[in-house]
């Protein structure tokens, strides 16, 4: 697979997208778990932005490991384990293609972006950030992206600030760009807001960061299942994504760091792997990727992951994000259309999510809109996922939220704005 060379922008003007289409019926065909009734209705997933559904290649690529070559890796003579150790190598492979990372050894497997970003804030962030350093990331932050920073905040004396956007969910440039000084050290931003779909302009930020000296580390957790996604054209430092999201297993995802950062970082956990000779006088340590890898890795998430986006790129990339912008659009109208309806996150350039909240519903919580949907089959999250600071923006407790992946379809949409108006007329 050829590293990609477009950016990481989804196609949302109809004049980007590509004509061909995909067969979404087939795609829905190779995810067992749409085939199933909730609540005696045909189940409609529209909580991928939470956790994707699997494909069936993805669950034999699980099962193959497990009922085949399940053993452990790396330091194995036997044929099992160095199968193992093949597949999970292979699997690494797959994503510096499918990032287009310069180095496959600048690709570490960690549990996923939760787990990418700690590691980053305890190695190359702890060493390299002390008193008087800022960090800037943006209003619309997972707590993933914000917690880790303010305990190293705390740590070493350094200040978290923070960009804000406007009531459309819109960052704000021109206070991204004046919050930004030679104090900055690190400007951690996510690159598609899952709360509110924004898509943030992740390459003029890394500019405008780099301008002043800091590094830039990227939560592509909601930008990768949408479309194409480019280390070296972002231009960033660090990235960081989780499997689950992108069709594979939990428990694994990657962080990409930049090698000479990575490096600088130096190691975190100590354990088995990651060393190259332990004596009880001192340890000396391995080399990148096992450097950042102590102990067994999650094996089969892996391989996993390797299997699921190497199903994504053969879709088609482009083609998913042509048919997510569809959906958006689709989603959007009816949604509007609903007397009551307020979207939450009405950005321009947004990718598939539709946050919105009830109006006219008198004490009704968007947890109870949510149970009402899912006695019609209709699955949605509810609550301030995981961001907060935003709910707190909009001065709401918490939004319903449906969010799109390639394998929905404008019937799930006709679906939902169906169950919401059926909610509308209990709550009332
Ligand atoms: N960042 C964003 C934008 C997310 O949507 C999520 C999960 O919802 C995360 C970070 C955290 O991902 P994980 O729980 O897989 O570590």
């Amino acid at each position: 697979m050829a590293p990609r060379s477009a950016p990481a922008v989804q196609p949302t003007r109809t004049t980007d997208l590509p004509t061909q289409r995909l067969d979404i019926q087939s795609i829905r065909a190779q995810i067992p778990a749409l085939a199933q009734l909730v609540n005696g209705k045909p189940l409609v997933y529209l909580d991928s932005g939470a956790t994707s559904l699997k494909p069936q290649i993805v669950i034999d690529a699980l099962v193959d490991y497990y009922g085949g070559c399940c053993a452990n890796v790396h330091r194995g003579v036997h044929t099992l384990s160095q199968r193992a150790t093949t597949l999970l190598e292979q699997a690494r492979e797959t994503v510096q293609a499918y990032i287009g990372a310069p180095e496959l050894h600048e690709c570490i497997f960690v549990r996923g972006v939760t787990e990418g970003i700690n590691l980053v804030a305890n190695t190359w962030a702890q060493r390299h950030i002390g008193p008087g350093d800022e960090i800037l990331i943006t209003a619309m932050e997972h707590h993933s992206n914000i917690v880790p920073w303010q305990m190293l905040c705390e740590r070493v004396g350094a200040t978290l600030k923070v960009a804000p956007f406007d009531t459309r969910g819109v960052l704000d440039m021109d206070a991204f760009a004046a919050l930004l000084s030679s104090r900055t050290k690190l400007v951690a931003a996510v690159q598609v807001s899952n709360a509110l779909g924004t898509i943030n302009p992740v390459v003029e930020m890394v500019q405008l960061a780099h301008a002043v000296g800091a590094k830039v580390l990227l939560d592509g957790a909601q930008a990768v299942p949408h479309g194409p996604v480019n280390v070296a054209a972002l231009g960033c430092d660090f990235y960081v994504f989780s499997g689950h999201k992108v069709f594979a297993p939990t428990g694994i995802g990657v962080l990409w760091g930049r090698r000479a950062l990575l490096e600088a970082g130096g190691p975190w956990h100590g354990g088995g792997d990651m060393i190259r000779r332990v004596t009880f006088e001192k340890s000396t340590y391995a080399e990148l990727p096992a450097l950042l890898e102590a102990g067994t890795p999650h094996i089969a998430g892996a391989i996993g992951l390797g299997a699921a986006l190497r199903w994504q790129s053969a879709l088609g990339l482009d083609l998913i994000a042509a048919h997510e912008a569809d959906l958006l659009a689709y989603g959007t109208r009816l949604l509007e259309e609903i007397d009551g309806v307020r979207l939450i996150g009405t950005s321009p350039n947004k990718a598939g999510v539709l946050g919105f909240v009830l109006d006219g519903t008198i004490g009704a919580h968007p947890s109870d809109v949510g149970m009402l949907l899912d006695q019609q089959g209709v699955a949605v999250r509810t609550g301030h996922h995981c961001a907060e600071p935003v709910m707190d923006f909009f001065g709401i407790p918490g939004t319903v939220r449906a969010s799109l992946a390639v394998y929905n379809n404008r019937g799930d949409l006709d679906a939902l704005a169906a169950g919401v108006q059926k909610a509308i007329r209990l709550l009332s």
